[in-house]
Formats: structure tokens, sequence, C-alpha cells
């Protein structure tokens, strides 16, 4: 008998994994071949402190140090732009993100592709980091394995029934049984809660698409920040030479298996053209990535009030990456009766009740 069985291989659930391993046995289960196939592995790899509501800026901060003592990160820079149009979005941008305006002159001389008879506005927040994802999942990984924790992939959950003492999980890889369950399956979550006979709680999947294109007019790109549209309408991001360019579109979707949607992408790259004086002339790669929020966009973290053994590890949306260290310690937290480093108010913003 397992302690914790958690559902899902992607940074959510290889997160709690390292976190729980510390209190007891471990086994996570994924379906596909490898770990963080889906939305893990096609994230655009940000960390902004202040992108997302408060809770999950709680969770930003309390990531902080566990990403700096695991050398996640490297210095990259967030730039907002605007038109003359787009003064009202620029302007709560600006305060959402707590950014700093700047001259086009100091924007050109960061991003000098921009367009000035489009543009003419820009912020700037210097605290924003690029996340090595995937030393961040190799990192959990290690932890967890070196606790003794088990990752078993090419195990799909296909059925979920209670028994006296927990849990009993049929897998396409074998039969699992734990005390408790912990719920990580991203866009899945609520089919995973449907099949174990808890109610599920309304997760909505948001695909994005992205496209990495060469670096514009062979510019060397690679200290250059990230840069929004206002409104977030679209975005762009220096990645190993070239960029990644996003649309930045949040459409519903069930889960699946994302792929980009080419009109979509097309619509997105047209805004981003606008903004700077050189064309899009070729897409080096495409793909789409599902965001998977709660109907209050924010994370769900901790055991289901009706199902005290059904653990939710759930919602990260756009900021999985950056959250997973804060939000797998607040889970343990609640799991050994530890004080959460973040307060209680921010706590019972992320308590699964809220949505009851
Ligand atoms: C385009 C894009 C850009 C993003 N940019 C950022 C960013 O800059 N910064 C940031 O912090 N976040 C970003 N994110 C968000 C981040 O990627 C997600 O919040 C995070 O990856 C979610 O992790 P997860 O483990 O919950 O989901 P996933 O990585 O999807 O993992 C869930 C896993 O559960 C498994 N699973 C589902 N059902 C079953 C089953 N029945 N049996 C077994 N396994 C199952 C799936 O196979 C999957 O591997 C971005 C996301 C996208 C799509």
């Amino acid at each position: 008998m397992i302690d914790f069985l958690i559902i899902g291989g992607g940074v959510a659930g290889l997160s709690a994994a390292a976190r729980l391993s510390t209190l007891g046995s471990v086994t996570v289960l994924e379906r596909e071949d490898a770990l963080a196939y889906h939305a893990s592995g096609r994230s655009a790899a940000l960390f902004e402190e202040h992108y997302g509501k408060p809770s999950t800026v709680a969770l930003n901060r309390a990531s902080l140090d566990f990403h700096r003592s695991a050398d996640v990160l490297s210095p990259r820079g967030l730039m907002l732009i605007g038109s003359a149009a787009e003064a009202d979005l620029f302007a709560a941008d600006v305060q959402a993100m707590r950014m700093t305006e700047i001259t086009m002159d100091e924007a050109l001389a960061l991003i000098p592709v921009l367009n000035p008879d489009h543009v003419d506005r820009a912020a700037y927040d210097p605290g924003a980091w690029d996340i090595d994802t995937d030393r961040l999942i190799q990192t959990f990984a290690k932890t967890a394995r070196g606790n003794g924790a088990q990752i078993v992939t090419k195990a799909e959950v296909t059925g979920i029934s209670r028994t006296a003492q927990g849990w009993a999980v049929s897998t396409k890889g074998g039969e699992f049984e734990a005390r408790q369950l912990v719920n990580a399956a991203g866009a899945w979550v609520d089919v995973i809660a449907a099949m174990a006979g808890v109610a599920p709680l309304g997760f909505q999947p948001l695909r994005r698409s992205m496209a990495r294109i060469p670096a514009p007019d062979g510019h060397d790109v690679r200290a250059w920040p990230m840069v929004f549209g206002a409104g977030e309408g679209w975005y762009a991001k220096p990645d190993a030479g070239a960029l990644i360019v996003s649309p930045a579109e949040e459409d519903p979707t069930d889960p699946h298996d994302a792929y980009a949607d080419d009109m979509v992408l097309a619509e997105g790259l047209a805004r981003y053209e606008a903004n700077v004086t050189t064309p899009v002339t070729r897409l080096l790669a495409s793909w789409a990535g599902l965001r998977t929020f709660a109907p209050d966009r924010t994370l769900v973290l901790g055991p289901d009030p009706a199902h005290p053994g059904f653990i939710w590890c759930a919602g990260q949306g756009g900021y999985g990456m950056q959250s997973s260290p804060g939000a797998s310690q607040l889970l343990a937290d609640l799991i050994s009766g530890n004080t959460p480093a973040i307060s209680p108010d921010m706590v019972a913003a992320l308590a699964p009740d809220r949505l009851r």
C-alpha cells in the first residue's frame, strides 16, 4: 500500500512527488512514454513574479528561493509595448505587473526592430527570468527518486475505486493501491475526479499556440527581453537564437494532445508584425499546449472537502512552471500540518472548498 499515488507526470505531479516523498511512499503514474509531454513541455518558460491573481503571485514569491537554489533561472527582462489605441490596456498591464514606463529610445535600444510608427509607449521589468524547464522537471524527478519514489510511464489511469483504506487504481501499466490520491492530471483533472466519484470543479483547458521564427533580419536576439503586446494580445521571446511568438489565444477546448491552429497563428503573427519593422518570412516550428484554469483562474491545492483522501493539485493555468515550488510546498504543508509559507487568506483562496 502506497501512501501517495500521484496521477500526472508534468511539473505539477513531479513537484508534488518531490515534496510528498519526504512524508511517505510515492508513486507517480503518467500516461505518456515520457514525462512533461503535454503543457509542461510546451511553455514559454518565463518567471514573472507579478503575473497572475494575488494567490498565484504569493506562490510565485514563495517559489523564488527554490528556483534560485536549483539554478534554473537566467536573466531575461520583460517589456510591454502599446500603441495610442491600446492606451487603456497598456495602463492596466503596467499597474497589474508593476512595470516601469520607459521612453521609446530606451525600448528601441533593447529591441531595435520595434516599429515606432505603431508602438508609442513601452514599459519594462528587469525582474523577469527564463526558467530552464527541463532542468526544473529533472530536479523534481531526481529528488523524488532519491527519496524512494517510483515514476511509472505508459501507465494511463483507466479506473479508480474506493477501498477500506483508500483507493484502488487500474492503469494500462498495472494495478495500484494507495491511502491518498493526488490529482495532478493537468487538462484531465476533472476527468480523473469523475473517474474517482469526486464531483468535478469546472476546470477549462484553454489552447495557446506558439510559432518559432528565425531571428528578425539576422539580429542577435539572445539578450532581448520578452515582449508582450498590451492586453496580452501576443508575445515574443528569444529562444536559443530564434524567436518564439504566440498569439496568446485562450480558446476553450476539451482535454487532448493540442496542436496549433493555423488561422489563429497567422492572425497572431500579423499582430506581432504590426509592432515590428521586420516581416515574418518563414516558420521553423509550431505547437500548442493547454493552459487549464479553475473558474476563478486560481490554482486549486489541497484535499477535497467531501473526500479528504483525494487531493487536488490543479488549475496551474499559465503559471505552472513558475509557481511549482511554492504550490508543491503548500500541498506538503497542508498534508503534514506544517504552517504554510504563504498567508492564511492566500491558502483559503487556493483551497478546493471555495469552488463547492
Ligand atoms: C503555450 C504555453 C505557454 C506557457 N508559458 C508559461 C510560462 O511562461 N511560465 C509558466 O510558469 N507557465 C507557463 N505555462 C503554463 C504551464 O506550462 C502549465 O501551467 C504547466 O505545465 C501545467 O503542468 P501540469 O503538470 O498541471 O500539466 P501537464 O504538463 O499537462 O501534465 C499533466 C499530465 O497528466 C497526465 N495524465 C492525464 N490524464 C492521465 C491519466 N488518465 N493517466 C495518467 N496520466 C494522465 C498527462 O499525460 C500529462 O502528462 C504555459 C503553457 C502553455 C501551453
